[in-house]
């Protein structure tokens, strides 16, 4: 047991079993996403009027829990996800992490769960990728994903927000999102079910908004979709996001190239892929706005030829072009069902920054080890 002199004063407990290199070599061929995880994770205990308590880097395995922990019953419970990225000098370095620290905290404001603080977030991931370095993936496309997530541990029935929390972080070697290529989804418009309200915690990423949506993913499956399209709750005609990511609109106006993405309005997920393709698409030399779309607009603008592409983004997946639009209110298809020209250079350029092909003119990459 040792202690190592870390920013967030997290305790190393190296593991007594990591994987060999052979093991590892083969269960980081074709990992896919969120399939495989690193020898280590870190957990950071909090009690209320104590604080948090010190940092754990230890052995990847299960979590111990009372049956009555808050979390099992309440869900107040909330993640994150961002990457880490080897680069060409052989460093490794995240992708504003400090974004997804402020979002954790702002996510946690909501649920009434403590701030986490962003030395403990970013120390926290220091500590395990330098760790696990070696379960960090090389090829363009490929990343650490990390997953910090924060769970009310009280042994408690009582509503109420739990007084003990705990912090865990874990990382996950992740392909190319879509090993076959980046291929255009078929998206299902949800009438039935809507993800947030006015109010609600549409803004938090909380896992109550994921498992409240999983019927209407389920629908658009029936449907012959690969992901569902949410709507405003009120008026049923704003759209707000795909599935788990933002969505972009591209518009040819008068010889101009607009990029447009549905306006934060306190329901949607302020994503940090999408921020940023705000900033890149402004130095690609398009106008980009943040405004409501209707599904009505939607529908004409492809059918007068002004809207010429449609994709989502996310940490996961980067960005996915939508090729195929079903709804009780039509069907339509965009660019023919084709990634369009924008897309893939949005993707390019998003992709270069992180693998740290492009200079890193925004200060968006953290180096790591
Ligand atoms: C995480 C998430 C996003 C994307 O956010 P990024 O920071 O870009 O990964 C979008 N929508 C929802 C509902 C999400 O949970």
């Amino acid at each position: 047991m040792s202690l190592t002199a870390n920013d967030a004063m997290i305790e190393i407990r190296p593991s007594a079993h990591p994987a060999s290199a052979e093991e590892r070599a083969a269960r980081m061929t074709n990992p896919g996403f969120g399939r495989i995880f690193t020898d280590h994770m870190v957990v950071v205990p909090y009690v209320e009027g104590k604080g948090w308590g010190k940092g754990v880097l230890k052995a990847y395995g299960p979590i111990e829990m009372d049956p009555a922990a808050s979390v099992l019953h309440y869900g107040q419970a909330i993640f994150e996800g961002f990457k880490a990225y080897k680069q060409p000098d052989g460093s490794i370095a995240s992708f504003r992490p400090d974004a997804n620290s402020r979002r954790f905290n702002a996510s946690a404001a909501r649920l009434a769960m403590p701030e986490l603080p962003e030395e403990i977030f970013i120390g926290a991931a220091k500590a395990l990728i330098s760790q696990d370095k070696a379960w960090v993936p090389g090829a363009v496309g490929e990343s650490l994903y990390m997953r910090p997530l924060m769970i009310a541990t009280e042994a408690a029935l009582g509503v109420r927000p739990s007084n003990e929390y705990l912090f865990v972080l874990l990382a996950s070697p992740s392909g190319a999102y879509f090993p076959a290529g980046v291929k255009p989804v078929t998206v299902w418009i949800s009438d039935d079910y809507v993800r947030a309200a006015p109010g609600g915690t549409g803004f938090a990423k909380c896992a109550g908004n994921y498992a409240a949506s999983l019927v209407a993913q389920r629908q658009a499956k029936e449907e012959g979709c690969d992901q569902v399209v949410w709507l405003d709750a009120i008026q049923r005609e704003y759209i707000e996001e795909m599935g788990g990511m933002n969505i972009f609109f591209v518009y040819q106006e008068k010889g101009e190239t607009v990029v447009v993405t549905p306006e934060l309005t306190g329901t949607l997920l302020p994503g940090i892929t999408r921020d940023s393709l705000l900033q890149l698409a402004r130095e690609q030399g398009f106008r980009a706005e943040e405004r409501k779309i209707s599904v009505a607009e939607w529908k004409s603008a492809i059918a007068e030829g002004r809207m010429t592409e449609a994709f989502a983004c996310g940490t996961a997946a980067v960005i996915t072009p939508v090729g195929h639009v079903k709804s009780r209110r039509g069907n339509w298809d965009i660019n023919k069902g084709e990634t369009g020209p924008v897309a893939a250079k949005l993707r390019e350029a998003l992709l270069n920054l992180q693998h740290g092909l492009a200079p890193d003119t925004h200060g968006w990459m953290t180096k790591i080890v």
